[in-house]
Parts: C-alpha cells; sequence; structure tokens
C-alpha cells in the first residue's frame, strides 16, 4: 500500500511545509509507521495567517443563510465517505473502526448540520428602558485558532470548526499531531466544496511549534483549545499576552457513584462503557466508581463478568472488536506504569492489568492493555487523584451519601459525573453538590449539543455547546439609543 503523505490546508490548496519537515505516522494496533505528516512551524502558520485575512470579509458578509449552505454541503461530503472515514479514524487512533463508524464520525457530520441550522434560528435580544431602548448583535472576531486532541480526533476538530466558521469566523485549526488522518480526508471534502478558499486552513504539526505559534500570533484574537490540563494552562499564559478570548476543554477523573438502589444491572453495563469506551480515552471516561457498601460485593462480580464477556481487546480494523489500541507507545508507557503503581501501593487488580495475551499476528507489536480493574486504593491516592486516561478504572465503597459526594469532589478535575440510583430527589440533591460541569443520572455520555458543556476547576474555562458556542466564538455588542429626547 502507497505510503500516506499529509501535507497543510491553507488557502484551499494543499501546500507541503515550508522547510519541508515531517514526521511519522504511526497505527497503534501495529506499531508500525504508515506515513508522513507535516511538522510544519510558525512559517507555515503565517502563510495561514494571510490567507485567512483575505477570507475573513469576504465570508463574515456572507448572510447565515449563505453561510450554513455551505456547511451542509461539508457534512454531506463527510457523510458520502463515512465508511473511509471511519476505517481512517480506527487506523490513526486505535479505536475500533464500529466506534469511528457509529459515533465519531456521524457525530462530526452532526456538527457541521448542528451549527449550520443554528445560526439560521439565532435571536439577538432588545430591551428598553425609560427614553432609551438597546438592542445587541454578535458579531465574528477574525482568526479562530483551533487547537484538538488525539483521542476523538474528527469528533472534537468539528466541534470547533464548525461553530467558528457559523458565526463568521475563519479559522486554523491545529489537529493533534498524533491523529491527522481525518482531518486531511476532511481537508480533501472541503477542496470539492464551494466554500471560499481561506476559510478553513489546517497546519499540521507539533504543539510546542504550531499549537505555541497559534497561540502567541498577535493576529489570531481567539483560542479554543481542548486537551491536556498542563497544556491547557500554558495556552492560558501565552493567550494572555494578547488579551486572547479562551476557551479550554481541559482534563477529567470523573466519579460513577453507584447506590444500592439503583438497578444494578443497568449501572453495570452503563459503567462497563463508561469505563472502558474508546479504551478509557475519553475525558467523561468515569475512572473512579464509588458503589454503596452494600451492594460493593454484588456490583465488582457483575462487573467483571460483564468486563470480560464486552470488553474483548483485538484488531480495531474489524467490525466484531469492541476494544481497540491505545494511541502511541508513550501513552501505553504512561497507562502501563499508572499499573505498576497501584501494585506498588498495594491496590489489587482484579481483572486486567497487563497487555492481552491472545492478540492476531498483525496486533502483536501494537499498544494494547487489557481493561483493568483495581480495588483497594484509596481515593486519595494518586491512582484515584490522577488523570490515566486508559482502560483503568479503580473501585471504592462508601457508606453515606454525605461521604460520596466528599470523595467525589476530593479531587482537583470536575468535567462530569454519573449517578445511579431510582431516588429521585436524591438524584437532584446529589447533582446540585457535586464539583462537574455535567452530572448524568442514570445514563452517561448522552450528549445534546444545546446544553453548555466544559468542566469545573482544573477540567477547564468556559463553555461551548449551542448558544454558549455562539456566545464564545463571536463578540456581543451593545447598542442603545434613544428613544425620547426629552427624557435626556
Ligand atoms: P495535549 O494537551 O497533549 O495536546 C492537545 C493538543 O494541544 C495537541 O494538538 C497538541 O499538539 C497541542 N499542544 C501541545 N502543547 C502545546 C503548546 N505548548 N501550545 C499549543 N498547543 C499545544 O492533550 P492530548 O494528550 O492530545 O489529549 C488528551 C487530553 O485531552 C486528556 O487530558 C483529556 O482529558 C483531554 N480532553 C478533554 C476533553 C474535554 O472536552 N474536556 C475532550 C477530549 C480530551
Amino acid at each position: 500500500m502507497a505510503s500516506t503523505k499529509i501535507v497543510n490546508f491553507i488557502d484551499g490548496s494543499f501546500m507541503p511545509p515550508i522547510d519541508g519537515e515531517y514526521m511519522d505516522m504511526v497505527e497503534p494496533a501495529t506499531g508500525k509507521v504508515y506515513g508522513q505528516l507535516a511538522n510544519s512551524n510558525d512559517k507555515d502558520v503565517e502563510i495561514a495567517v494571510a490567507a485567512a485575512k483575505v477570507a475573513f470579509p469576504i465570508w463574515s458578509s456572507m448572510s447565515a443563510s449563505e453561510r450554513s449552505t455551505l456547511m451542509l454541503e461539508i457534512a454531506n461530503g463527510i457523510e458520502q465517505r463515512l465508511e473511509a472515514f471511519a476505517e481512517a479514524e480506527s487506523k490513526d487512533q486505535g479505536k475500533p473502526v464500529t466506534l469511528a463508524r457509529t459515533v465519531d464520525i456521524p457525530r462530526a457530520i452532526y456538527n457541521f448540520r448542528y451549527f449550520a441550522g443554528l445560526i439560521l434560528h439565532h435571536e439577538d435580544i432588545s430591551t428598553q428602558i425609560e427614553g432609551a431602548c438597546s438592542y445587541t448583535m454578535q458579531q465574528p472576531i477574525g482568526i479562530a485558532g483551533l487547537i484538538s486532541p488525539w483521542n476523538l480526533p474528527l469528533y472534537l476538530l468539528s466541534w470547533k470548526i464548525a461553530p467558528a466558521i457559523a458565526v463568521g469566523n475563519v479559522c486554523i485549526a491545529k489537529p493533534s499531531e498524533i491523529t491527522s488522518l481525518t482531518a486531511h480526508l476532511l481537508c480533501e471534502v472541503i477542496s470539492q466544496c464551494k466554500i471560499p478558499k481561506g476559510v478553513i486552513n489546517i497546519v499540521y504539526g507539533q504543539g510546542h511549534r504550531v499549537g505555541n505559534a497559534l497561540t502567541q500570533h498577535p493576529d489570531i484574537p481567539l483560542i479554543s483549545f481542548t486537551g491536556g490540563t498542563a497544556t491547557g494552562k500554558v495556552i492560558m499564559q501565552a493567550a494572555a499576552l494578547h488579551y486572547k478570548k479562551i476557551s479550554l476543554e481541559l482534563g477529567g477523573k470523573n466519579p460513577n457513584i453507584i447506590f444500592k438502589d439503583c438497578d444494578l444491572e443497568v449501572a453495570v453495563q452503563n459503567s462497563v462503557r463508561s469505563s472502558f469506551a474508546n479504551q478509557g480515552e475519553i475525558c467523561l471516561c468515569g475512572s473512579r466508581i464509588f458503589v454503596e457498601k452494600e451492594v460493593e460485593e454484588a456490583f465488582v462480580e457483575q462487573f467483571v463478568a460483564a468486563t470480560s464477556k464486552a470488553v474483548v481487546p483485538g484488531d480495531p480494523s474489524l467490525s466484531a472488536t469492541s476494544m481497540g489500541a491505545l494511541v502511541s507507545k508513550e501513552h501505553y508507557d504512561k497507562v502501563m506504569s499508572y499499573i505498576a503503581l497501584a501494585k506498588e501501593l498495594g491496590g489489587n487488580i482484579i481483572f486486567g492489568g497487563d497487555r492481552p495475551s491472545d492478540l492476531p499476528e498483525r496486533c502483536k507489536d501494537g499498544y494494547f492493555i487489557a481493561p483493568t480493574i483495581i480495588t483497594g486504593l484509596p481515593p486519595d491516592s494518586r491512582v484515584q487523584q490522577e488523570e490515566i486516561f486508559g482502560p483503568v478504572v479503580t473501585i471504592w465503597p462508601f457508606t453515606s451519601e454525605k461521604q460520596v459526594v466528599e470523595l467525589a469532589n476530593c479531587n482537583r478535575y470536575g468535567l462530569s459525573a454519573s449517578v445511579w440510583t431510582r431516588d429521585i430527589q436524591r438524584a437532584h440533591r446529589i447533582a446540585t453538590h457535586l464539583h462537574a460541569g455535567t452530572v448524568w443520572i442514570n445514563t452517561w455520555m448522552k450528549r445534546d449539543l444545546r446544553v453548555p458543556f466544559g468542566g469545573w476547576k482544573h477540567s477547564g474555562i468556559g463553555r461551548e455547546g449551542g448558544k454558549y458556542s455562539i456566545d464564545f466564538y463571536a463578540e456581543q455588542k451593545t447598542v442603545c439609543f434613544a428613544t425620547d429626547l426629552t427624557l435626556q
């Protein structure tokens, strides 16, 4: 098979990086290099900024309806090649192709469709006081710098591009250097659409080069970042120099709380998903499971049985596979180091804890870790406090609602939480007290794009979703005029 070579997409054209540097693209399931990715730098970003500046007045002066139509064309273009996108996402990220086919790529299509629709129905407000009337308008800002991570590559890239351009901005996006393949396919789709050149530019490469050039560039007034909490701090510091608008969607270490009165079977099935979906590489995964003491034994037994049945690591390119490979050797080593730490701290690895034993020959050098369940480690241990971002969960018992709220909140992250109970009053009470941007009651990962999404504490700053995305990606303006000159 011919080796893949990915170059930048700037001003509607595919452009090799100025300095001609490339980096390896590795397939996580095999550990083998399968392509080359542009390893761009600030010079490439400068070219993209120049192209975006030319495109901005053209795009921002189009009507919402014209922009909407052109965005729908992109959504349709992805949909027509859904299978190719799904296979590429699986190969590049390591996730099961079925997951990419049913979740990642459909959601990317929906992101374009949703924001294409939203701008058609957007309403500004108007208010009146004695002698004056005010009305508001939301206007595009200019060039949006969009930086995304490797776990849900196209899903999160489109979550940024779609609202940014919907409101009339142009953008320069930088996907993770570890997973840029579907971004490249998106560029192929865009190049065949009628959207003006320079509206969407994609510059590939490393965070400290391309990402840094975006966050430091004086002509990029807005940065939307999804990624690790430590990187978020660096970005915030760089953005502060130019008073940029920023949105930070960062890490998580989310509690999954099981009360004894819940439907245990439903809680178990969903806890398997929330623990191990996408190899546990979802910021919303419930990696800290707290179980009410009376049902601890039953939960653990059923959870282990359900995991061993439903989560079988295998070749992600096969439709039957439910769990793929971790994204990179570096990440594999990081997750393994936490499993070693758990053993060192006296934790009991009651399931998994190592490489799966029966991988197919093609995958023998891939970055696979079996779903891993740990008990006996207290909530203040590093394994329970730090984000592992892999197929590793801890289980810890609790004895009262008050205690579990304290345990859940005793962490620097605050992205999401799940609560399993049949007691509706308790569900509302606990939702009020949890420190999290999203609390799911008897469900997990249900995402309505209209509601605000983001994290508390070290899980982020700002909210995106529906009108909250428009608030972020656009500037607000209030116009106030006199309605009665005698009242001045
Ligand atoms: P990361 O922070 O290493 O990288 C994210 C992106 O930032 C990449 O594109 C990277 O190249 C870029 N980057 C790195 N250093 C940079 C710098 N100095 N300046 C500018 N850009 C830079 O994160 P990751 O390892 O790719 O992703 C995993 C993390 O993302 C986890 O912590 C996970 O929880 C988080 N995440 C959060 C959400 C959310 O919605 N809150 C969603 C998905 C992932």
